[in-house]
């Protein structure tokens, strides 16, 4: 059967060109992915630095594509061709659509997106990739808040199909659509949520932390319980995905979580992240959480 298209789907622009604000493990691999699916971008960062992992990132998994003969070295190489890293915004008013992905730190956001406003055109969308800060907090401060969404990837971005789209209360039908379309370009599955702490898939994630955390209250051994819900058809258990998303994100999200919803995701006492995070087992990114990874 073939899905009628909704009326809103028909406002999106086309997306010739796009960029992405911040070049970790986020921005890196949203730049990857729309070049390896052919649509240019150019990929911001504020050092040398952070544009260089962003870059290795990307050739990390180009290669890995050689390897498995997706695809030759010219291939690979005009993938690469398609990110052009850049530390001003000097071609910004060529690009259509801009994801931002820089720190999750609201006053940094809020900067960032208004100096990015100055610098595309009037119709260019603007969204964030924001985890929990709400969209339309970040809306207020814009001067076309009916251009802005959320565009939320899940890591790592060249693995995780879902993007959410979330909608502003003063988020246009184009602004959404473009969004949608661009997702699907970039070979994602998008869904089109509402803004509230958490989004969707937070508000089912989290809910599951909170079972976990409970059960290693009780006592039960974590890696236990991984094994379990292997067993059950997880592709990982609570544990491990916990040392994947990296403690701080995880605690921060927590929080943000458990003030929009204190009926809900209230925890007693120091939870099992909590004692990770103070003594610094972020996860993978520090090579020790739950886990310990060499
Ligand atoms: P990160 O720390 O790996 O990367 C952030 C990058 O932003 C750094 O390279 C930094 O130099 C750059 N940056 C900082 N200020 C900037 C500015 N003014 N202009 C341009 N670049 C700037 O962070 P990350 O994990 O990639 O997260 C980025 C965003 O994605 C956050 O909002 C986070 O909540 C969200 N997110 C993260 C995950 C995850 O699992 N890591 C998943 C979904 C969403």
């Amino acid at each position: 059967l073939k899905k009628k298209a909704s009326a809103w789907e028909k406002e999106a622009s086309k997306v010739n060109l796009a960029a992405v604000l911040g070049a970790g493990i986020m921005g890196g691999g949203v730049a990857y992915q729309s070049a390896l699916k052919g649509t240019p971008i150019l990929m911001k960062d504020i050092n040398q630095d952070g544009i260089n992992l962003g870059l290795k990132e990307a050739k990390k998994q180009l290669v890995k594509r050689v390897d498995k003969g997706k695809m030759d070295a010219g291939q690979m190489a005009d993938v690469l061709n398609q990110i052009t890293p850049t530390l001003n915004y000097g071609d910004f008013k060529n690009v259509d659509l801009v994801v931002e992905a820089v720190v999750e730190n609201p006053k940094v956001k809020d900067a960032v997106l208004r100096e990015t406003e100055d610098a595309v055109r009037d119709d260019t969308i603007l969204t964030s990739n924001t985890s929990t800060i709400s969209i339309n907090k970040l809306a207020a401060n814009l001067k076309r808040p009916e251009n802005f969404c959320g565009m939320h990837f899940f890591n790592p971005v060249h693995m995780m199909p879902l993007v959410e789209v979330i909608r502003g209360e003063k988020t246009s039908d184009r602004a959404i659509a473009t969004t949608v379309a661009y997702a699907k370009a970039m070979g994602k599955t998008p869904i089109v949520v509402n803004d509230c702490p958490g989004f969707l898939v937070n508000r089912v994630l989290f809910p599951y932390f909170g079972g976990f955390i409970g059960l290693v209250r009780d006592g039960a051994d974590f890696q236990h319980v991984d094994k379990v819900m292997e067993k059950f058809g997880w592709p990982m258990g609570p544990a491990y995905l916990l040392d994947v998303v990296g403690m701080d994100t995880g605690k921060h999200a927590g929080e943000v979580m458990a003030e929009g919803f204190p009926d809900r995701m209230k925890h007693d006492g120091q939870t099992a992240i909590d004692v990770m995070f103070e003594n610094n087992r972020y996860g993978q990114k520090n090579d020790v959480g739950f886990y310990k990874y060499e």
